[in-house]
């Protein structure tokens, strides 16, 4: 079945917003027209002249990748590296290109949720949330369409504190305004001051959120003219973030868990420091390069810190008192791949994925 391609964008942006990506990254669609129709994705975590061959011997006109094939601006493409080759082979294909990559990092339902299951991890959350990530949505309207507003600010994703939704303040009060010469006041006349029996509303919203909410809002809300703000809030949004910290359901001694790690992300060696003289309980994960919440895991008291790419120095840190386990970028963030298939199945039941078989471990292992 085909599908345009900004439906597909869309599902995935809805999921991984790419506001969420970090400031470094280059998620989103890079090569392609979102307007193209498209019949079959490739997901990958990389792509390389190798998956753009497989892409194209197997009818797909879709690249799904983790890592964006282009992170730099690109000056010239002639083929000198192995960037601009794919590049050029993509676009003499016809395949279009997209990325989700740190905003599928960042959120509870992404990269780290799905390691989290691999390693049979409970009670996970977010490890390090955003700050600056939530505003606050006040508006003013009738108190009779009060329940119509907040609703269609709730339906459009307001509202949602932790493991509660609908959260809303709401305050009597009047409202006063005058229509000038061109207005059509909903009440009252023009040119006549008029005051009206209000309700202030309050609620949060992620701030990526915050055009829908805004524009669901002004779909039901009677006024002409509507008076909003919009305020920043500093408030942690424990919802965005990076890395995940959970528990195993049974404490394991940890030469156990280490093996676990190994077994089930199918490694075929991992770096570790100091093991720690106790049974594990608490585990902290980042999939990729997660040395940077090494910190963060020893504050939220993981016994465990699992991610990849741990430069020498940094097996000193806490060490007998928190394993630092370096498992793999490739190895932490496979399950990527089938988490993007498991998701996009479920929306376009009738659109054909394929795995990459060409996407191996850059990495060998003597
Ligand atoms: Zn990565």
């Amino acid at each position: 079945m085909s599908v345009k391609l900004a439906s597909i964008i869309a599902f995935l942006e809805n999921l991984a917003p790419v506001s969420l990506q970090e400031s470094y990254d280059n998620s989103g669609l890079l090569i392609g027209s979102p307007e193209q129709m498209v019949n079959k994705a490739l997901i990958t975590l990389d792509v390389t002249p190798e998956v753009i061959e497989e892409a194209v011997a197997h009818g797909c006109d879709l690249i799904i990748a983790h890592h964006p094939l282009i992170f730099k601006g690109l000056k010239r493409i002639t083929g000198s590296s192995e960037v601009e080759t794919c590049v050029i082979e993509a676009i003499r294909n016809h395949l279009a290109i997209y990325a989700i990559h740190t905003n599928l990092d960042n959120i509870t339902s992404g990269v780290n949720s799905q390691l989290a299951r691999k390693l049979d991890l409970i009670n996970t959350r977010i490890l390090a949330p955003k700050t600056g990530s939530l505003k606050k949505i006040v508006t003013f309207c009738p108190t009779e369409y009060a329940h119509k507003v907040r609703m269609a600010l709730f339906d459009a994703g307001g509202g949602h504190i932790g493991n509660y939704s609908h959260c809303s303040f709401n305050q009597a009060g009047e409202g006063t305004f005058m229509g000038l010469e061109n207005s059509q006041p909903f009440v009252g006349e023009k040119e006549k001051l008029h005051t009206e029996a209000e309700t202030r509303i309050e609620t949060i919203v992620p701030s990526f959120k915050v055009n829908a909410v805004i524009n669901a809002m002004l779909e039901v809300h009677p006024y002409e003219e509507v008076a909003y703000d919009i305020y920043p809030l500093e408030n942690i949004y424990t919802a965005i973030g990076s890395g995940m910290i959970g528990t195993l359901e049974e404490p394991l001694p940890p030469i156990e868990f280490l093996n676990k790690i190994k077994k089930n992300l199918g490694c075929q060696h991992i770096k570790h420091n100091q093991l720690i003289p106790h049974e594990v309980q608490t585990v902290a994960i980042c999939g990729g390069s997660g040395s940077f919440l090494t910190e963060a895991a020893f504050r939220a008291k993981a016994d465990v810190f699992v991610t990849a790419d741990v430069k020498y120095h940094e097996f000193f840190e806490h060490r007998g008192k928190m394993t630092i386990v370096d498992a793999g970028h490739f190895e932490t963030e496979q399950g990527t791949k089938e988490l993007l298939e498991s998701l996009l199945t479920k929306n376009f039941p009738n659109f054909a994925l394929r795995i990459s078989k060409k996407n191996i471990n850059p990495v060998s292992f003597l």
